[in-house]
């Protein structure tokens, strides 16, 4: 089992571990993780770790086990690597991380802009993608739904997380109206990312800025058709490239 602790502390860039196996290939499995495990749409964080005497591997990623107990870092190819219960330190490379988590929150923001079903996403360093199911007849308009994401950007509503069981859940059915997605049941409990207090309410496991001002300026550099109803709008950091 490892502890997860980007999901209490996404700004934790530094932090010591314990390797509790190695793989085969070469993943590290550790006890704690300040690496954020591939998933949800979201990269796995890349960074370091430092061990021994003054050793240092790159990682380049982390990754869920396959049972999703544990979290294992990726080194990246001919590097020493450290041993079965070797403490080491972890380092996220963090303006990469910091990039993630600024676009991660500002595509929660843009499912509040286009409330419509969404149907996938992707989280990336310059960019990221939500895909829509528009109801027929409807169109996004670019520099409209720009504004109006970037108008929840400036009123830098503070992101919170709560979490709730599956019992709450259950005995809460209106929770379930309020929230765009609809929570995972089973594992026994899920977390909810909060935006102010009812701007936006969603499960969501990845990490996010604490407050929207932090985002800093976006806009949406492209809106696709992929079928019929289906949209994808694409979303970059800073003022469009025209006006910039
Ligand atoms: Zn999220």
């Amino acid at each position: 089992m490892t502890e997860a602790m980007y999901l209490d502390n996404p700004y934790l860039d530094l932090a010591e571990a314990t390797v509790t196996a190695v793989g085969t290939d070469g993943g590290l499995y550790v006890d704690r993780s300040i690496f954020y495990p591939q998933g949800g749409g979201q990269p796995g964080d890349s960074g370091s770790i430092e061990w021994g005497t003054g050793f240092r591997t790159n990682i380049k990623n982390a990754i869920y086990s396959s049972d999703r107990s544990s979290i294992l870092l990726v080194p990246e190819e001919n590097q020493d690597l450290p041993e079965f219960g070797q403490t080491i330190i972890q380092h996220v490379d963090w303006a990469r991380r910091h990039a993630l988590m600024r676009m991660h929150t500002a595509m929660h923001l843009l499912s509040v802009v286009l409330p419509y079903p969404v149907t996938g996403g992707q989280v990336g360093i310059e960019e990221g993608r939500l895909d829509f199911d528009l109801p027929e007849g409807e169109t996004v308009e670019k520099v409209s739904a720009t504004e109006a994401l970037n108008a929840l950007i400036r009123a830098d509503h503070a992101v919170t997380t709560e979490w709730i069981t599956d019992a709450e859940l259950a005995a809460n059915p209106t929770l379930v109206k309020t929230m765009k997605v609809k929570p995972p049941t089973g594992a026994g409990r899920v977390r909810l990312v909060r935006i102010g207090t009812d701007i936006d309410l969603q499960p969501c496991g990845g990490t996010h800025v604490k407050s929207t001002g932090e985002i800093g300026e976006m806009h949406i550099a492209k809106i696709e058709s992929k079928g019929r109803i289906n949209r994808r709008v694409r979303l970059r950091f800073g003022p469009p490239a025209e006006a910039a």
